[in-house]
Parts: structure tokens; C-alpha cells; sequence
């Protein structure tokens, strides 16, 4: 019996829908943007198309006004959704907005989700999510952010964030912070929802970075904010999943997350491989188009092989994910793969357009000073392959052999 690659024909067509959406709807907003039509009125429009052709909140159940996709279809969806940039917004599937979601979803009570998480399904609100602080990021044990229970009505936070994503554009924060400094490690934080502007999360500034900003950044949502948390007072109501349950939550939470910039990374790194295909097949130097030259074609064959294998990564992860399995030890392997080879295919396609690749005028060198973040976020490169490399020598003491840590076990 052969292995099945075949995908779904009810996936195959939401594909299809989405690959248009994004060819004849995103792609024209974004030339719209650059020739100064205001943001808020062509992402208005552009939701607005989404919606009344039914795509929106991809992976949110039906009965909350998601299109109830699958872990595979979803996959499919943002593997076209990453060809633009404003792909996900306009499907209300951005980040750090996507994963909250779940996470409202999973674990808010009735409250919560009626006040929170309907107007970011609705796409009237945004989130962010600030967790990572100046004393602790890839430990996220070490935070020190603190919250004191005031009576019954209200919690008190006091401490600081670093790097929260769209905080200055976010109308809700998610908050980690301490709640027992006793208990184990993993028990010790909270999760608090936190409704913004408010007095007491105050923005400091927002990060300078080496990505390059347009003028769009900030209200895309690119902005990092350092967050000063000073005598914040949270209903005990906005608690969200329970005391001591934050780091849990969290984890659930930058699992999706993890995926979902790789499938944005193939989409990317797809369109600088066809940019580098276009300008090698009409370039020429010393009498020979570049698309001649052997040295040439390994270039273009080493990202093509890239990109096979991220695909395949992702589509395997899916399969994993629709089956319930264990997906962990893939998810990271995946999540550092798919870092790297976005960095690599992007860095190619810009060698090959030479200063043409170094300048502004193709979109290759902002997305590689914006795509460096991603060995850092959601857990940096080497935190990842520490786990990893554990689930090796793991694997190895339990079955005499390191194949189900290596994909040995595919399905
Ligand atoms: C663009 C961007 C957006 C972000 N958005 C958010 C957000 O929205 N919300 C949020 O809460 N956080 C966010 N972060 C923070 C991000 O999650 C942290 O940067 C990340 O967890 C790493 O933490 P750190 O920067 O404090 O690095 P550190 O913890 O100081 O680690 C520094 C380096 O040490 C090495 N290292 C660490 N631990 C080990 C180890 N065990 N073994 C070997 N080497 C190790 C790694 O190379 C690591 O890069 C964002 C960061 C960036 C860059």
C-alpha cells in the first residue's frame, strides 16, 4: 500500500479560493497602500471582500464565525496567505491576534469570550501578548512581573515587558505575570486579560530594530513596545484559565504561533525563489544570461530543495495534527528549519539581483532584515535543538535506536 499525498478536494478548493483572494484582492491593496490610499480604508475593503466570500478566521470553529478549517486546510490557506502582507489580516488570521484567539477559545469562560474574544473574531479589535520581559525571554520561567491579589474584586500587577508585538496598536493585552512565587516553576504565573489603553500597562516606546520600517510598520502591527507595568489593577474576572495555569497556556499558545510564521516563511520564500527565477532568466553578464551558468542553478536547486523539505515538514505536521499525534519534537525541528530556510532562500534570491536585491525597489531586503527575528521568536534556535537533541539521546536509551526522535516514525 503506497502513502497518500493526496489532499482533500474540499482543501484543495479552499486553496484555490485563497490563492485567488490573495492574486486579485491583496496584492492590488498593497500597491494601494504604496500609492497612499489610507490603511484603514483598503484593509476595510479588503475584509470586507473576504468576508462576504467566506473567508475569514481560518482555523476558528464554524459556531464562532471561523471558516472551521482543519489543521491540513489551514496549513494550505496560510502557505498562500504569507504572499502577502496583507494576506492574514485581511482573513483576520494575523499574528500575535491568531493564537490568542485559541487560546480565548480554549480556555476563556463565557464572560471572556463574549466580552474579548467575539470583537477580535469580529475583527473590531487587536491583541498582543506580552510575556517576554528584559530579565527573562528564552527562560520565560524567570519572568518577574508580579500579581497581588487585592480582596476578591482585583489583582495588582507591578513589573515590566519587553518586545510585546502590536502593543501600541492592540486594544487587549495578555499579561503573564507571577502569582506564587512558591509554587513549581511551571505553576508559578498567571495569565491576565487587560483592556488598553490603561493607566497602568504604559508604553514606553516602541523598540527600535534592524527591520526595515515603512511607514505602514507600526500600524500592521510590526511594532516590539517595552512596557512599563505599574499599579495595574485587573478585575479577578480577566483572569484567564485559572491561577498558576499562565505557562501552560502559553506554551499551547506559541505552539500555533511557531507553525504558522513557517507557513508564512514557504509563501515567502516560494515568491523570492520565482523573483530570483524572473531576474536570472533576463539578466546577463560577460555574454551569458545568469540562468545559463551552472553555479546559477545550484543556487536555484539548493533553495528548491529547501522548500521541498519545509512543505513536507508542514505537511506532516498537519497530518500529525489532524490525527491527534504528538507533534512536538516535529514542531520544533520544523520551527528552526523553517526559520533558517526562509533566511536562505530570501539571502539567494537578493545575491542574485545583485545591488538591485540590496535596494528597496524589490520587497527581498526588507523581508530579509524582517526575517532574522524569526531564530529568536517563539523560542530561539538553540532552546529548540536543546530539546530536540534530548528527544535524541531519549529515544536512544528507551528503544536502543534514535528514529522516532528523526522522523523515523512518519505516520
Ligand atoms: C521581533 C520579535 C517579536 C517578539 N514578540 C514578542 C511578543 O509579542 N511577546 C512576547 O512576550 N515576546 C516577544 N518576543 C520576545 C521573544 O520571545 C524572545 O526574544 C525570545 O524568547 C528570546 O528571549 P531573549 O530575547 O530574552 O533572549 P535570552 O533568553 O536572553 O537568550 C539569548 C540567547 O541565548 C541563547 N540561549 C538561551 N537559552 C539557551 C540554552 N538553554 N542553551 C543554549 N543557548 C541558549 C540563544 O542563542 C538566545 O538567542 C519577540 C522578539 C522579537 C525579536
Amino acid at each position: 500500500m503506497s502513502i497518500d499525498f493526496e489532499i482533500p478536494e474540499e482543501a484543495k478548493a479552499i486553496r484555490e479560493r485563497v490563492r485567488q483572494f490573495v492574486a486579485d484582492e491583496c496584492r492590488p491593496a498593497e500597491k494601494a497602500l504604496a500609492d497612499g490610499r489610507p490603511y484603514t480604508e483598503v484593509l476595510a475593503e479588503l475584509r470586507a471582500k473576504a468576508r462576504s466570500q467566506g473567508l475569514w478566521c481560518p482555523f476558528i470553529p464554524r459556531d464562532y464565525g471561523g471558516m472551521g478549517l482543519g489543521p491540513l486546510a489551514n496549513a494550505l490557506v496560510q502557505m498562500e496567505l504569507g504572499e502577502s502582507y496583507l494576506g492574514a489580516l485581511a482573513m483576520n488570521s494575523q499574528g500575535p491576534d491568531d493564537a490568542t484567539m485559541l487560546t480565548l477559545l480554549a480556555h476563556g469562560t463565557e464572560f471572556q469570550k463574549e466580552k474579548y474574544l467575539k470583537p477580535l473574531l469580529n475583527g473590531e479589535k487587536r491583541v498582543c501578548y506580552s510575556m517576554t520581559e528584559k530579565a527573562a525571554g528564552a527562560d520565560a520561567t524567570g519572568m518577574q512581573t508580579r500579581a497581588v491579589k487585592d480582596g476578591n474584586e482585583n489583582y495588582v500587577l507591578n513589573g515590566e515587558k519587553w518586545f510585546s508585538s502590536a502593543a501600541s496598536v492592540a486594544d487587549i493585552a495578555v499579561v503573564m505575570a507571577m502569582t506564587d512565587p512558591d509554587a513549581p516553576r511551571h505553576k508559578r504565573y498567571s495569565t491576565f486579560i487587560v483592556e488598553l489603553p490603561n493607566p497602568g500597562y504604559i508604553i514606553k516606546r516602541d523598540i527600535p530594530t534592524m527591520a526595515a520600517e515603512g511607514p505602514l510598520s507600526k500600524v500592521l502591527g510590526g511594532g516590539h513596545s517595552e512596557i512599563e507595568i505599574k499599579d495595574l489593577v485587573v478585575p479577578a474576572e480577566n483572569l484567564l484559565g485559572g491561577e498558576g495555569e499562565g505557562f501552560n497556556m502559553g506554551q499551547h499558545r506559541l505552539a500555533y504561533g511557531r507553525l504558522r510564521h513557517g507557513m508564512h516563511n514557504v509563501a515567502m520564500a516560494q515568491r523570492a525563489l520565482d523573483l530570483a527565477a524572473a531576474h536570472v532568466v533576463q539578466r546577463s553578464t560577460f555574454g551569458r544570461k545568469l540562468s545559463e551558468r551552472q553555479g546559477v542553478q545550484w543556487m536555484l536547486a539548493d533553495c528548491a530543495s529547501e522548500l521541498y523539505m519545509a512543505r513536507l515538514m508542514l505537511l506532516h505536521i498537519a497530518y500529525k495534527a489532524e490525527k491527534g499525534m504528538d507533534l512536538r519534537q516535529e514542531n520544533s525541528i520544523a520551527k528552526v528549519f523553517l526559520a533558517h530556510m526562509v533566511h536562505k532562500v530570501v539571502d539567494t534570491a537578493l545575491q542574485l539581483h545583485g545591488a538591485l536585491g540590496y535596494s528597496h525597489d524589490t520587497p527581498l531586503a526588507r523581508w530579509y532584515t524582517h526575517i532574522r527575528s524569526q531564530r529568536l521568536v517563539d523560542g530561539p534556535d538553540e532552546v529548540h535543538r536543546w530539546t530536540v537533541g534530548r528527544n535524541v539521546i531519549k529515544a536512544y536509551e528507551k528503544y536502543g535506536t534514535t528514529a522516532s526522535a528523526a522522523g523515523g516514525d512518519l505516520l
